[in-house]
Order: structure tokens, then C-alpha cells, then sequence
């Protein structure tokens, strides 16, 4: 039976990519439910709504029949605190209680690395380094919304999983390289803060694509997990 995808946030930079990753490898049941519109194309079903509204969102649920849920939406992470707590947190609890409603099997979350963020360069590091304190509201709600969506998996049938994209590049981004080129734009790239040795990943937006295919692909409550002692992967070097 081929699955029906609906993207939470698929008028968005990397939720618009995994549209089109969608549509590329010819899937027919694509749709997108964001509180903008910013693509229009025949081959997919727009819902205007706020994922806060689990009627919305509930609606939306039913009419396209979503059997794979893919939820890329968040509010900038520059926003108010209590935007990003009402839709990261609130937002996402609501996500899953529409899911578990109209019985979805799958739902694909997109975390952000900045969730292990600890203002050092962080080195190897896997799934197993515990969350530090936060004080950024953005990393926290993130943290936050990561949490709330594993511990979702399994429950009344609906599989979970969460990816951690770094920094994310390409075409539509309207976060990162604008505010770079703001930086030329405002002649600040002269100055200098510490010693320009920190670290950072990026990872251009058609593989952050794939990962979140693979995973809407491979995600099922029938594969038994792996405990993480049984990897046999020594805890890798962990740079404080
Ligand atoms: P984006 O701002 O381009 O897209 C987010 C989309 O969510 C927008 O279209 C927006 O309208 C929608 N949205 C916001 N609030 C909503 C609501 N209440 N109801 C419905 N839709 C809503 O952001 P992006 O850069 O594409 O990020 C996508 C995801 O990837 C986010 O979860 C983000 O945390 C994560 N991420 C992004 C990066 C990056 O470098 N861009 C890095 C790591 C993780």
C-alpha cells in the first residue's frame, strides 16, 4: 500500500526540500500543512492551520488520509519565548495526540542538534550524550519537543523517531547565509570574537532530505531496537 506524507511546516526551507524529495521519487500522496502558504504545485494538497489547533491539524489528518507524518515545523528561533514554547512544546504534544486520533502509524521529527548544545565544540558525539542545561529557548523547547515525541514511540500504535540536523545549507534557506550576508552587508565580518577555532557542521539540505526519507521509509514498531550496549561502540570522545 504506497503511504500518504503529510509535512508539518512543508512551506518551510527544509520541509519544502523534503516535498520535493517526496514528489522526485514519484510518491502521489503529498501534503503540507503550514500556516503559510510559500509553494503551490498541483501535485500537492496545501492545509492552512496552526498546529496548535488540533482541530486543524485533526481535519487536515483525516482528509489526506496521512499514514507517514513529517513534522519539520518551528517557529524562528529568535521568537518570543512563548512562541516557542507554545508551538515547539504545546505544538508538538498536539502533533501526536491528532496522530494517535486518526491512527497514523509514523511520524518523523526534526530535532536540531542544537539540542546537545553546551557552548563547547563537541566532539563524536552520538544519541547517548545527555541533553545539558539550556538556557536558550529555542535549544530547550527543542529539547523539550525531542523528548516528548520518543517517548510517544509505541504508543496506541504510532512509531516515532527524531533526527538532529546541524546547520543546514542550500536554496531557500532564510535563516543562516541571509544573516551571514547581513553580516558583510553591515561591515561586521572585520571583528573578531575568541580565537576562530570553534567547530561547526554543516550539512547541505538534499541529505538532510534523505535522512528524513530513510527514516519515514525504515520506521517501524516492529524492529526491536538495539540496546545501546549492544552496539559495541565504545562511547565516543566527548570534547567539555
Ligand atoms: P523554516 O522557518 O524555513 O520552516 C519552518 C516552517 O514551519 C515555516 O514554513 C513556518 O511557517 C512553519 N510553522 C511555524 N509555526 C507553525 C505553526 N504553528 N503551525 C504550522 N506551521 C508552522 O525553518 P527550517 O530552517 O526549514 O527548519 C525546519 C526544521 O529543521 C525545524 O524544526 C528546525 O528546528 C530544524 N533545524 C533547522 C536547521 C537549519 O539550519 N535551518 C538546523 C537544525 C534543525
Amino acid at each position: 500500500m504506497p503511504e500518504s506524507y503529510l509535512v508539518i511546516g512543508g512551506s518551510g526551507f527544509l520541509g519544502s526540500h523534503i516535498v520535493d524529495g517526496l514528489l522526485n521519487r514519484g510518491e502521489a500522496s503529498v501534503a503540507v500543512f503550514d500556516i503559510v502558504q510559500r509553494i503551490f504545485d498541483d501535485r500537492i494538497t496545501f492545509f492552512n492551520g496552526d498546529l496548535c489547533n488540533e482541530k486543524q491539524l485533526s481535519d487536515c489528518i483525516s482528509k489526506c488520509q496521512a499514514s507517514v507524518i513529517i513534522h519539520t515545523a518551528t517557529p524562528h528561533p529568535e521568537a518570543p519565548k512563548e512562541i516557542l514554547e507554545r508551538v515547539n512544546i504545546d505544538g508538538t504534544r498536539t502533533v501526536i495526540a491528532a496522530a494517535i486520533a486518526n491512527a497514523v502509524p509514523k511520524l518523523v521529527y526534526t530535532s536540531s542538534a542544537g539540542v546537545v548544545f553546551n557552548k563547547n565544540n563537541i566532539v563524536d558525539a552520538d544519541e547517548r550524550m545527555p541533553f545539558p542545561a539550556n538556557e536558550d529557548a529555542y535549544n530547550k523547547t527543542k529539547q523539550m519537543a525531542e523528548d516528548i515525541v520518543l517517548a510517544a514511540n509505541g504508543k496506541d500504535g504510532l512509531a516515532t523517531c527524531a533526527l538532529r540536523p546541524a546547520g543546514i545549507f542550500g536554496p531557500r534557506d532564510r535563516l543562516l547565509m541571509p544573516a551571514a550576508a547581513q553580516v558583510v552587508a553591515n561591515g561586521q565580518w572585520t571583528i573578531q570574537i575568541g580565537k576562530n577555532d570553534n567547530i561547526f557542521d554543516w550539512t547541505y539540505v538534499d541529505n538532510v532530505v534523505v535522512a528524513h526519507l530513510l527514516a519515514a521509509d525504515k520506521l517501524s514498531l516492529t524492529a526491536a531496537p538495539i540496546p545501546n550496549e549492544e552496539l559495541g561502540v565504545a562511547l565516543p570522545q566527548i570534547t567539555l
